[in-house]
């Protein structure tokens, strides 16, 4: 039987397998649309300037490390991407989502070292071209495991399009984008301070720079005032090494303290040498310790730029790898926290050491390898920020480029109008090499192909040993993805991109860095230059208890183990619907839980139309050959027959359903458009229309007994496809379970995403079934309350106006069913004071059954409900009285209110009548 679906939904079963069908189908590779015949944009796309990729939806994903593995961040990142591409895709626009892997230097260098040193070597040891061919070769081996980990979890990325940002054609662009900013003035190569780790032997950007707030030791030193005999200035320093290499002493120049030393020299101690006193009303702060301070431009930032100012020497003494050099006198060779104990020593010795106290220091740690970065001076590449920072700063003004939530906004401009030049070049291997040449007569080439001698003596050349900083390729991206620099069909079809999902800690280091080269390099492109038109800043996850997930706190949750446990579709469920912009998710397991329960709900609901569709085609009623599909360009459900109240409601709200996910989504509410489709395919599909529609299945009447397999099918196949982004692989094996093999389409993810269709709804039918709901939930609740057994069938009695006494009169049948009753009458007199009785704004009801009520437990019960009546009363009351508010307020609103506060009047009532006839009850009884 080809229905024959396995009794339990098992996700393992099932995703790998379609997992596997969708990459090997290319289902997800979109062909570059014609320019010259473009589709025109439908209802659906959000574009709204220029021509060309307005009728595309592109997503350029976050490119991870080559050396990563799937973490949580990655998963909701991922999950939230894929959600979005599949709907656009299933609402009929070309969708294109872009995948790729870093190289990500200083990562992938580091593991390869690592590999070397347990077999007791060292890059040098290999030289530059074998340890680069060995990291290529480790590469092949054990990089891309993320993507492969992608492919499992169903990420529906055009895999014909991945990149690797060093292949030779990403190489191509990074190289032409350096070879042009430098022919542009906007590359320049010069002596810095840079942030360096010792360990690493390279400078590392700001972002690879971990800053920690340690306990250390400030360190108070006199240095003596040269022709004086006891005077002194005071300095302090968290770092005493590096006064070894102190050009000077400065102070403010408004400081009356330090006024008569203007132009004097002190004595710098141990060295015995002598500096000036300078003033700098940058570097010196009177309200600062002692107002007087080292400077040492070699060895920190500040004190670089004070340098530059006052045309000091730079002396270095602190060496590459973390050791005192030549400079540096007698501590010549040692470490440098070595010579900072000497030095102590010393001072202590000479008397020049006046304190020494606590001080938290904020110390910067490699992120790599955890040793502490030196701020050092060394001659590195420099991209000139202006005016690439200023474009940069433009477009978001201009609303070019939007980002979510809107607080992001602000804080890309802060940094935006504080960025200094960016130092792109690193002292490693593994990386882009930079296309520069030198020749010993100081001439330096800069140029696209190798050049074979000097240009200006004709001597040999020598390439540049630096490569270029990570951040420098990928923030070529997408215009280097889509293949600038060549002008191709799909920069002009998909250049600027849709729509960027990223994480908050790379709004600066990437986002801002894509936005000023794209901006820059695109600049004129006729779809506009900005590199996409909008920014979703996703949130963190964190543990159950909100903490931040860390190695060292041991709670970092692997996705991969969840999801061999619960299923892709739950931990995708889950993290859907805890994604509210702006908000941080507490990720547990036990919502997993609950959604694979979820998943588990949806099965067995298709396990039992399965059941009856193959039931009904042996009595040959009806088959799955005669479902017809709805066709792309509808909206709705076409060819559903709402004949009775159940399906005019479920129709209803299937269109509304459809809507509000359209709305949510469109403005990244994952958690609202994940509740809405909850809702309705587990409370309204599962346990209402299913319940509902059962005896029409077995109805005589064939044709009535037709419809309603029409309805049913058509309803589950429709609910599927407003799931599918959500849950892609249990709908994914429902969905072609439903077409029996033959399918409209290759796969659900190319099926059309239902469309409201507002002639579809009707809410009358809405008001009614709920009405009609409000009656069978009270008698169950009755029930419940009186301790009824399961299978026990009792009369109730109604007392209701005369059109909801009509509808009950029509859904008998219903009522009997669901509410498990056996005879329904309808009363003139109200049954608001009758004991065990429920009231509703509509009806009252009673469940007739002798057993005595627990009148205390009753009055108790009554009470309370009275007591949260007159509170919404009395709250109710309050708005409609309050100007200010139904000044603002829509009619809507208030016309609801006005209409509730009615009911709630009326509920009072009736809550007081019962109350007496209860108190009536019992002083009889007594
Ligand atoms: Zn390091
Ligand atoms: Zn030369």
């Amino acid at each position: 039987m080809p229905h024959d679906l396995p009794k339990a939904y098992d996700p393992g079963a099932i995703e790998a397998r379609w997992a596997e069908y969708w990459v090997q189908e290319k289902l997800f590779h979109v062909e570059t649309p014609n320019p010259t015949h473009p589709k025109p944009a439908d209802e659906w796309g959000t574009r709204a300037i220029g021509p060309g990729p307005e009728a595309t939806f592109t997503v350029t994903l976050p490119p991870p490390n080559v050396t990563g593995h799937l973490h949580m961040g990655h998963m909701l990142e991922h999950t939230e991407i894929d959600i979005i591409i599949r709907w656009r895709r299933m609402s009929g626009v070309p969708t294109l989502w872009l995948p790729g892997t870093d190289h990500a230097g200083i990562a992938t260098q580091l593991m390869v070292e690592r590999q070397l040193a347990a077999e007791g070597k060292n890059r040098r040891d290999l030289g530059r071209e074998a340890f680069v061919a060995r990291v290529w070769d480790w590469k092949r081996h054990y990089g891309g495991v993320i993507l492969q980990q992608m492919k499992r979890l169903g990420a529906s990325v055009d895999w014909s399009r991945e990149y690797f940002t060093m292949d030779e054609r990403m190489s191509g662009a990074v190289r032409e984008a350096f070879v042009r900013l430098y022919e542009e003035g906007l590359i320049y190569r010069g002596k810095y301070i840079v942030n360096w780790c010792p360990r690493c032997i390279t400078a590392v950007s700001d972002l690879e720079v971990v800053h920690e707030e340690t306990p250390g030791k400030i360190w108070e030193i006199r240095y003596p005032v040269i022709g004086s005999k006891d005077e002194y200035v005071l300095v302090a320093t968290t770092r005493p090494e590096t006064m070894l290499g102190d050009t000077a002493v400065a102070v403010n120049s408004a400081d009356e303290r330090y006024r008569h030393l203007h132009g004097k020299q002190v004595l710098l101690p141990l060295m015995n040498r002598e500096i000036p006193v300078i003033t700098d009303d940058i570097l010196a702060n009177p309200e600062f310790g002692t107002g007087a301070v080292k400077v040492t431009p070699s060895h920190d930032p500040n004190d670089f730029e004070a340098g530059l100012r006052n045309n000091l020497p730079q002396i270095e003494v602190i060496n590459e790898v973390g050791r005192m050099n030549e400079n540096a006198g007698p501590y010549r060779g040692l470490d440098r926290f070595e010579a900072r104990q000497k030095v102590i020593e010393d001072l202590e010795r000479g008397g020049f050491l006046v304190a020494t106290k606590d001080y938290i220091v904020p110390l910067g740690k490699c992120s790599r390898c955890k040793t502490t970065i030196e701020p050092r001076l060394s001659t590195q590449w420099f991209v000139k920020i202006q005016p690439l920072a200023d474009r940069a700063i433009e477009v978001v003004e201009r609303g070019e480029i939007k980002f979510v939530p809107e607080m992001y906004t602000k804080t890309y401009f802060e940094w935006m109008r504080n960025i200094h030049d960016w130092c792109i070049s690193r002292q490693l291997w593994w990386g882009h090499r930079i296309p520069a040449w030198h020749c010993k007569c100081g001439e330096i080439l800069v140029a696209r192909e190798a050049p074979t001698k000097c240009a200006r003596c004709g001597g040999p050349v020598e390439q540049d040993s630096d490569v270029l900083d990570t951040w420098f390729s990928s923030g070529l991206l997408p215009c280097s993805a889509l293949g600038w620099p060549e002008s191709t069909p799909d920069l002009d079809a998909f250049y600027p991109t849709t729509l960027l999902i990223t994480g908050f800690d790379i709004l600066f280091f990437w986002v801002a860095r894509m936005v000023m080269l794209n901006c820059h390099f695109m600049r004129g492109h006729k779809g506009g230059d900005v590199p996409f038109r909008n920014v979703y800043i996703h949130a963190l996850v964190r543990d159950a208890e909100r903490q931040k997930m860390s190695k060292t706190k041991g709670n970092v949750m692997d996705p991969i183990e969840i999801i061999e446990r619960y299923g892709t579709d739950a931990v995708r469920f889950t993290l859907a619907a805890m994604a509210a912009p702006g908000t941080d998710i507490a990720f547990s397991e036990s919502r997993t839980e609950s959604y694979r329960a979820f998943a588990n709900k949806i099965w067995n609901a298709a396990r039992f139309l399965f059941m009856n569709v193959d039931r009904a085609q042996e009595a040959g009623v009806w088959s799955l050959a005669e479902f017809r599909a709805t066709p792309v360009s509808a909206s709705g459900i076409a060819g559903f027959k709402a004949e009775t109240l159940e399906d005019r409601w479920i129709l209803s709200r299937f269109n509304r359903v459809a809507q509000e996910i359209h709305d949510a989504l469109e403005n990244y509410r994952f958690h609202e458009a994940a509740h809405v489709v909850y809702h309705f395919f587990w409370g309204e599909y599962c346990d209402w229309y299913l319940e509902l529609i059962k005896p029409r299945l077995a109805a005589e009447n064939r044709e009535e007994a037709r419809a309603a397999y029409e309805n049913l099918i058509s309803i589950f196949e429709g609910a599927l496809r407003l799931l599918s982004p959500f849950m892609p692989f249990i709908t994914e094996e429902l969905w072609q379970a439903v077409y029996d093999g033959r399918p409209p389409a290759k796969s659900i993810a190319l099926a059309a995403y239902p469309q409201a269709d507002s002639a579809q709804t009707n809410t009358e039918a809405e008001t009614e079934m709920a009405i009609l709901q409000d009656l069978i939930v009270s008698v169950r609740n009755l029930r419940a309350e009186l301790k009824v057994e399961q299978k026990q069938r009792l009369p109730i009695e109604i007392h209701a106006l005369e059109d909801v006494r009509d509808s009950f009169e029509r859904n008998r049948g219903a009522v009997e069913r669901l509410a498990n009753v056996e005879g329904m009458t309808f009363v003139e007199q109200s049954l608001a004071k009758a004991a065990g009785a429920r009231s509703t704004a509509r009806f009252d009801v009673r469940v007739l059954y002798e057993r005595k009520i627990d009148v205390a437990a009753e009055r108790d019960r009554l009470n309370k409900e009275l007591a949260k009546l007159t509170q919404e009363l009395a709250r109710a009351n309050g708005q409609l009285s309050n100007e200010a508010f139904l000044s603002k307020a829509p009619a809507k609103v208030v016309e609801g209110l006005k209409k509730r506060r009615a009911e709630v009047e009326v509920l009072i009532e009736k809550i007081r009548a019962a109350l007496d006839e209860l108190e009536g009850g019992a002083a009889a009884a007594s």
